[in-house]
């Protein structure tokens, strides 16, 4: 059967605005423009020259019922939680922290020559898993593969499969794939995505065109900019004449109700009830 190419449905102009302790970013999921891409609950940019802009950081925080998933693309960011893991995350390096029933943690940007750029991504937990046992996925730049395709595009998979090669991260309940994809000017790429997975691509640098199919001339995007695919079981990009640097990220739809406040994310206003309570009385982490 001849596959199907998705088609752009819609772009979303990542919205400014600050988050933690005042760190400035761009959000493209969780804004009143677009609230929730089931399974994905948000979706920032921190990108930066200015340490003014990001040195305040992410001081100690709770997740539940949420997996956050930070990617580097400049800069470090230290991290330390309660239970138990510290480290640092640098350029090319990827975090994918399952929060499940609770974690605390701090997310400190450091100063290291002055540019920070990266990303954040919230995916949900489906309600089984919400209150499982937290668990982090760590992923230095070295150990992520890099597949070559024709013309040079370059894709480093950080989850998914591209070809025979499966990404560093494995064994998430969304089954996500996610891809950082480098297209030299003028080049074109063609990545399968299971249909029926919502789809989306971030593109964070240069210019593409998207949703191109069999007839269809596909849609010019300029970064910095968020494309949700409609279904299909393919996505076809063709770089303009600066080349193209993009996230490609899908994932499984849970269809379940989504209740959330602030860094929890539960399918019932009793369970964040609930939540608040254990903050309150100390018995948030056990
Ligand atoms: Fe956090």
């Amino acid at each position: 059967m001849a596959s199907q190419s998705r088609k752009v449905q819609r772009v979303i102009e990542p919205a400014a605005t600050s988050d933690g302790a005042g760190v400035r970013l761009k959000r493209s999921i969780a804004t009143r423009t677009l609230d929730y891409l089931d399974p994905f609950l948000l979706f920032d940019h921190f990108g930066s020259d200015d340490p003014d802009d990001y040195i305040a950081g992410f001081p100690m925080h709770p997740h539940r019922g949420i997996e956050t998933v930070t990617y580097m693309l400049a800069g470090e960011v230290r991290h330390r939680d309660s239970i138990g893991h510290a480290g640092t995350i640098a350029a090319g390096d990827v975090q994918w922290m399952t929060a499940g029933r609770g974690i605390l943690h701090e997310e400190m940007p450091q100063l290291r020559g002055g540019r920070l750029d990266g990303f954040q991504l919230w995916v949900n937990l489906p309600a089984k898993l919400k209150m499982s046992r937290p668990r982090y996925q760590e992923v230095a730049a070295r150990d992520i593969p890099v597949v070559t395709h024709a013309g040079g595009v370059q894709v480093r998979v950080i989850a998914g499969r591209v070809g025979t090669v499966s990404g560093a991260v494995r064994e998430i309940a969304a089954d996500p794939e996610y891809l950082d994809v480098a297209m030299p000017a003028q080049t074109a790429f063609t990545q399968p995505v299971a249909q029926g997975h919502t789809a989306f691509a971030y593109l964070y640098e240069g210019e593409a065109k998207f949703g191109v199919g069999d007839g269809e001339p596909g849609t010019v995007i300029q970064g910095p900019r968020l494309v949700v695919f409609a279904d299909g079981d393919e996505v076809r990009v063709a770089s303009g004449g600066q080349g193209a640097h993009f996230l490609l990220i899908s994932g499984k739809p849970l269809n379940e109700p989504v209740v959330r406040y602030g860094p929890f994310v539960m399918n019932t206003r009793q369970e964040i009830e609930q939540t608040l309570r254990e903050l309150q009385d100390g018995s948030f982490i056990r």
